[in-house]
């Protein structure tokens, strides 16, 4: 198969989400977030739902097995034929390999791994004020981006709520979690030559066109 594969990658709360949901609409790629896949099992209460949730709350990574065979499963769909854009994985070298491999098998391989460069102290104070919409997702911001009517989307009206995670412990442990195991993927994309960077800080639709630029 002849797709696009890019991978999105930066520290929680460098605006993944947010990025990855403009860039596949303009260049209409499958927008595949592992995170958001795994709170839609959990709100279907679903095994893998209750299971991944043990992780989530704590701020950990949730199993690499289980995560990778989820995120396979999802990517051999029609709708990914198009090309995919991976938000939130892979976080862990294994999941990477694993990911090449299995990608092999197909004669494909990632054709670039984008990096959200944002700085440390940025992404503390985004996450520590994030509201996120129950329906679309969209991420609000207590401080830097308020929505017109407090508690509801500008975009869909739905009711805007704090994840769990988003909690100043948990978010302390996420970044912890991120150095550790995620960091070491810019190193691997880097090796192979298919990382490129991009400066995350500014507004979203800025650093969307300095994406788009590489895509
Ligand atoms: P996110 O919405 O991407 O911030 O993900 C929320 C949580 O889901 C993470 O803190 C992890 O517990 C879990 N998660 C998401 N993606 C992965 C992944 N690729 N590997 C392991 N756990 C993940």
């Amino acid at each position: 198969m002849d797709r696009a594969i890019y991978i999105l990658l930066g520290a929680p709360g460098a605006g993944k989400g947010t990025l990855a949901a403009i860039i596949s609409k303009e260049v209409d790629l499958a927008h595949i977030a592992s995170g958001d896949l795994f709170r839609e099992a959990l709100s279907k209460g679903t095994d893998l739902g209750v299971e991944a949730k043990k992780y989530m709350d704590k701020g950990e990574l949730v199993p690499d097995q289980i995560t990778i065979n989820m995120i396979l499963d999802r990517i051999a769909r029609p709708d990914c034929d198009k090309g995919l854009l991976l938000d939130g994985f892979p976080r862990t070298l294994e999941q990477a390999k694993a990911l090449d491999e299995a990608l092999a098998k197909n004669g494909e391989n990632v054709t670039k791994a984008l990096l959200i460069d944002v700085s440390t102290e940025e992404v503390v104070r985004r996450l520590g004020g994030r509201w996120i919409c129950r329906d679309c997702q969209t991420p609000y911001h207590e401080v830097t981006m308020r929505p017109k009517v407090e508690g509801t989307c500008d975009k869909c009206g739905g009711q805007l709520y704090q994840r769990d995670d988003d909690k100043e412990s948990t978010v302390r442990s996420r970044l912890e979690v991120y150095t550790k195991q995620t960091k070491p993927l810019i190193d691997y994309y880097g090796k192979i030559d298919k990382l490129a960077k991009v400066n995350g800080e500014g507004e979203s639709e800025e650093v969307a066109k300095r994406l788009l630029a590489v895509v």
